[in-house]
This record gives C-alpha cells, sequence and structure tokens, in this order.
C-alpha cells in the first residue's frame, strides 16, 4: 500500500486473522480485506474491533484499534506481555478422559480466565474411552465444578456426543478452547467448524496473496453465530502472573467468604478464626479447590 494511495472513508470491522505486520479485516457485510498497519497503532490481534480505510486494490490500511472489553495474555520469556486474542467472552477449558488433566491445572485455567473477565467452562472430551462406570466416577470427582457454577460438557469427538452441547455454549459468543496437549482441542475444532480453510482460499482468489502466508491467529465463524478464535499461542495460553491478592476472588466459591476471617492478614491455613476453612468444615468450599488456591498463590510468589 503505497503512503501516498487515495483512501476511502473510515469503517468499522473485525479483525479474523493476524499475519504479524498484516491482518485479515472482516466488514460488517462479511467482506474480508487484508489490510496493513498505520504505524504506532499497536499491535491488532485476532477478535479486535477496528477503524479501517480501504486502498485502492481490494486491500487497505487498520487506522484505529477499538477499545477491547477483554484480551488474552500471553507472558513473553523477558517478562513482557503480549495480547494473542481480544473481545472473548467465553473460555472453554478442554480436558480428557485420558490423559487426565490435575485438578490443579483445571483450577488455573479457570482462576486465568476469571482474572481477565472471561467466562469459563468445561468439556470432558473423550468419554467414548470409559466405560460408564469409570465415567460416573470421574464426573462425580468433577462434580464440584457444576457445583460452584462451571458447566460442565462431557463429549466425544468419536462419538458426537455432547457437540450440541457445546454448540449451544459457544452460541452467541466470542470464544477459545485451551487445554493440555492431547485432549482433543484440534479433533473439537474440526468438528465445530466443517471448512477451516474457506477464508485463506477467498482470500487469494481476491488478492493473489495469502496462499502460503502462516497465519499466528483466527477467528472461526460457527454455524449460527457465535465465533471461535484459534492459533497455537491461544491453545498454549496458561495462568501468567497475577497478584497474590487477586487469586482469592478468582475462585467462585470463595467470595462470600473473603473478608470475613478473623485477621486480615489471613492466609486460609491454620488461622483461628479463618472463614475459608470454616467454609471447607461446613462443606461450602470443597478442601482440594482450597489446595489448589494455596498451591496457585506459592508458585506465584517465586
Ligand atoms: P489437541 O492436542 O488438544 O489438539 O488434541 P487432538 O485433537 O490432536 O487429539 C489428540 C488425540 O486424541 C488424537 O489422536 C485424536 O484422534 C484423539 N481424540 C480426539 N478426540 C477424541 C475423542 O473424543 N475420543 C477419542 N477416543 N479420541 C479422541
Ligand atoms: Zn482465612
Amino acid at each position: 500500500l503505497l503512503e501516498d494511495e487515495h483512501l476511502g472513508p473510515e469503517q468499522e470491522g473485525r479483525v479474523i486473522a493476524s499475519y504479524g505486520a498484516s491482518v485479515d479485516v472482516e466488514d460488517p457485510a462479511g467482506g474480508l480485506h487484508r489490510c496493513h498497519l498505520r504505524q504506532h497503532l499497536g499491535t491488532p490481534v485476532c477478535g479486535d474491533h477496528v477503524a479501517w480505510q480501504a486502498g485502492s486494490r481490494g486491500n487497505g490500511v487498520v487506522v484505529a484499534i477499538r477499545p477491547r472489553r477483554s484480551a488474552l495474555i500471553r507472558e513473553m520469556p523477558d517478562g513482557g506481555e503480549r495480547p494473542i486474542a481480544a473481545n472473548l467472552d467465553r473460555l472453554g477449558v478442554v480436558i480428557a478422559t485420558r490423559p487426565t488433566t490435575p485438578m490443579g491445572l483445571i483450577d488455573r485455567y479457570l482462576v486465568a480466565a476469571e482474572h481477565l473477565g472471561i467466562h469459563p467452562f468445561l468439556v470432558l472430551n473423550k468419554i467414548d474411552l470409559l466405560e460408564p462406570d469409570a465415567l460416573t466416577e470421574l464426573e462425580e470427582s468433577l462434580a464440584v465444578y457444576p457445583r460452584i457454577g462451571y458447566e460442565l460438557i462431557p463429549a466425544s469427538t468419536v462419538t458426537a456426543h455432547g457437540l450440541d452441547a457445546l454448540r449451544a455454549a459457544l452460541g452467541g459468543h466470542t470464544s477459545v478452547l485451551v487445554g493440555q496437549s492431547g485432549v482433543g482441542k484440534s479433533s473439537l475444532i474440526n468438528c465445530l467448524i466443517p471448512s477451516v480453510e474457506a477464508p485463506t482460499a477467498a482470500l487469494s482468489e481476491a488478492t493473489g496473496k495469502g496462499m502460503h502466508t502462516t497465519t499466528t491467529a483466527r477467528l472461526y465463524h460457527l454455524p449460527g453465530d457465535g465465533s471461535l478464535i484459534d492459533s497455537p499461542g491461544v491453545r498454549e495460553f496458561a495462568l501468567g502472573h497475577i497478584p497474590a491478592a487477586e487469586v482469592g476472588p478468582a475462585f467462585i466459591e470463595f467470595r462470600p467468604f473473603l473478608g470475613h476471617c478473623r485477621f486480615r492478614d489471613c492466609a486460609h491455613r491454620d488461622e483461628p478464626g479463618c472463614a475459608l476453612r470454616g467454609a471447607v468444615d461446613s462443606d461450602a468450599i470443597d478442601p482440594r479447590r482450597l489446595a489448589s488456591y494455596h498451591r496457585i498463590v506459592a508458585s506465584l510468589a517465586g
């Protein structure tokens, strides 16, 4: 795009793919526009609402990033932070019957989502691998999650069990699926999105470009309404550094009890008059969740 090229009026759009130096912007009518980035713009990421101006050859330039209502953040080795997806409202934590995900790791995903203000839910994939009795036992061990308000969707990409429930959970929202390697995230996404390569092909015809461009992230429209953002970075999302004081409120069932301990600086271990320990004793808080809390706080201190 030449500096002096005539640009059309400012329009709104949404970033549906990012390649680093350029992005694909979708206009409200569904048209795709490969756009360069105006200098000093910052980094638009998938899901961003942006203002852009069309050039004369089907491409354009992004001129403003609209405020984000949420963002998935990745911590860089140098301690900096980089957004990897924006304007999300659902985060599906995929776990499986095999490999099983330790409860402490499930809780780290939930805490990360709560901290970012993104509503999480759980997908228990590969239920086809368990006999009914073993599945019931596993679901009972995970029952704490539905009890405290998180939807738990048993699913199988082999039998298609649970896929309609998953579609319903994603409907009308912008979501991501995260989880350990091997739990079936790619398989689930392939079930949800019939033709994942379509946007790239359409764009290649329009611009002659994009055929071999590696995308860092992409937003897929789901049949019906709702969209899913996916990328290797999204899938590897993990709990970043959060202040220890914000861990407690990210355990949503702790909220009614926080601030009610006898000591202001209660660590919720052996202190007399600890409201959280009291809640564990009266079965209002699952002891495994309090143990997760302590592990997370300890890991953040390091
Ligand atoms: P990802 O690393 O989370 O993206 O996991 P993949 O989607 O690559 O799946 C890992 C392995 O689990 C693959 O061999 C899949 O075929 C298998 N898999 C995925 N979903 C299911 C399922 O529902 N049932 C069974 N039995 N295997 C599955
Ligand atoms: Zn306490």
